[in-house]
């Protein structure tokens, strides 16, 4: 995050936002806050025009709102930023190496001269006072030459640890921008790269990929009666049982606020639908205990809609049609699994 900003303006953003929050009754927390400064400050069009578009200058929304937009609009824009850094630093002390190693590289050539003319006026030598005093020139040239590359290695194995260093942060921050750092599966940025992936090869190869979208039953007023802590460790909850349900190439994401999608290359309707109904179980048998007491609060369900991909459709259609399974689960009473594919063949059978 960058602001360049002067202190006058500054200070004209920030007032906008501490007035827009006291007016909307949210709370002036840095997360409320930032939303609103970047707002005001204009420059982060895609937060303006998602804020716009949410309109939640209309409503009261919860706080997962804000910080849904704070990961997305303000975390990531920054994170873009740093990786530039670290990017470009890790491209100079490239460049510091290979100009060091080029450096050398003349040095040694002189040096191997320097050992040709040496044997040359060796061989021409008349005294032993020449040849002395030859041996001397040498011997100097050699010592000089061994501090040189003493420095010259300790100069790169210093940029080499850099390297490896701003490598290691890069990789990470990489693989955090991908994650949703609430509950460790893929975030929804990392959803649209593998979903895009995944029809590819299924188109490439014709395997057959499925898709699962999972949403936490009555999730609202469970947050309502046990509040939005408790609801954060339910998500967690979801967000590790989807983990470990999966294999090889399956990814698990979480789709926008208590909604999963979970994609599984090469596999079939019929597979995927296994795969959710055991989710479902594992969730609905788990009890939930409020932390420090021991009081048992209960279990939570999720519904679940199944689909598979269909060659050559549009991903929105796939991803649409997952989505109508899991409306379906909802509406034919929630705590269960409903395969799109099933339901359509059923359908076609009941006709
Ligand atoms: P349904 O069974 O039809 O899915 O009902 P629902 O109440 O789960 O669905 P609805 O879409 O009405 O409400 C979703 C709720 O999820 C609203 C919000 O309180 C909660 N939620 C979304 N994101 C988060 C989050 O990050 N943390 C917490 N604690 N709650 C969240
Ligand atoms: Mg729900
Ligand atoms: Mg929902």
């Amino acid at each position: 995050m960058q602001y360049p900003e002067t202190p006058e303006k500054a200070s004209k953003f920030a007032l906008g936002a501490f007035k827009r929050l006291n007016e909307l009754g949210v709370a002036a927390n840095p997360i409320n806050f930032a939303i609103w400064y970047e707002y005001f400050a204009g420059k982060n069009h895609d937060l303006k025009k998602t804020v716009d578009a949410l309109a939640i200058s209309d409503g009261n929304p919860d706080s997962s709102v804000y910080a849904d937009l704070y990961d997305r609009f303000i975390i990531a824009g920054a994170n873009i930023a740093r990786d530039r850094e670290w990017s470009d630093r890790i491209d100079t002390v490239t460049e510091r190496i290979v100009s060091a190693l080029t450096a050398s590289g003349s040095e040694t050539e002189e040096y191997g001269a320097a050992l040709k003319s040496f044997s040359g006026d060796l061989k021409t030598a008349e005294s032993l006072e020449q040849i002395r005093g030859l041996v001397a020139d040498i011997v100097s040239e050699t010592e000089s030459m061994d501090t040189r590359t003493r420095e010259l290695y300790s100069r790169v194995s210093q940029s080499t640890d850099e390297i490896t260093e701003l490598r290691k942060a890069l990789d990470d921050s990489r693989r955090d921008a991908l994650t949703d750092s609430l509950t460790g599966v893929a975030n929804r940025k990392c959803f649209d790269q593998k979903i895009f992936a995944a029809v590819e090869d299924s188109q490439a190869n014709g395997e057959s990929l499925s898709l699962i979208f999972a949403d936490i039953d009555h999730f609202k007023d469970f947050n309502d009666t046990h509040g939005h802590q408790l609801g954060d460790q339910v998500l967690r909850l979801v967000g590790r049982t989807l983990h470990n349900s999966l294999k090889g190439k399956d990814t698990a994401a979480r789709y926008g606020g208590e909604e999963f999608a979970i994609i599984l290359p090469d596999t079939t309707s019929g597979g995927a639908t296994s795969v959710a109904e055991n989710i479902r179980k594992s969730i609905a048998s788990k009890r939930l205990v409020k932390k420090g007491s021991d009081s048992d609060i209960g279990a939570v369900t999720i519904s679940l809609g199944v689909t598979s991909y269909h060659a050559g459709e549009d991903i929105t259609a796939f991803i649409e049609r997952a989505d109508q399974a899991l409306y379906m689960a909802k509406k034919l009473g929630r705590n269960r699994v409903i395969c799109e594919d099933k339901r359509t063949e059923i359908a076609a059978v009941g006709a």
